[in-house]
């Protein structure tokens, strides 16, 4: 998708620390760490929000995180996925994506 930051991450446009990719998953560093550990994990293919997500691309994600966490270290010390949908959720970006964010603990209710 033209003017879409994820998409060119993707097409290796702009610059990221890609930290996982598969055939239809990528994961890269946040620009803006809110945590040690703060991954964007997204769909190769662009999809705006959470609603046009497929079930099949959403089991993708999950296996990518499962893998991601293991391999860096927080899957049994824990850590945080969150997708914002649309306005009210400060979505900024409009290429669904999943921040995982581990290596400190995190308060409940969010902001
Ligand atoms: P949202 O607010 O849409 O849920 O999250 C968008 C996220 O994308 C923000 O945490 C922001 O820091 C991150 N971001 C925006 N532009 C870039 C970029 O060019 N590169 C990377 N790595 N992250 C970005
Ligand atoms: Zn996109």
């Amino acid at each position: 998708m033209a003017n879409c930051i994820f998409c060119k991450i993707i097409a290796g446009d702009i610059p990221a620390e890609i930290v996982y990719q598969d055939e239809n998953v990528v994961a890269f560093c946040d620009i803006h760490p809110q945590a040690p550990h703060h991954i964007l994990v997204i769909p190769r293919h662009h999809y705006e929000t959470l609603l046009e997500l497929p079930p099949a691309q959403a089991g993708q994600i999950n296996e990518a995180v499962k893998t991601i966490a293991m391999e860096r270290g927080f899957a049994r010390s824990g850590f945080r996925l969150i997708s914002s949908c649309g306005k009210d959720a400060g979505q900024e970006v409009m290429h669904v994506h999943y921040h995982l964010l581990a290596g400190r603990s995190f308060d409940w209710p969010p902001g």
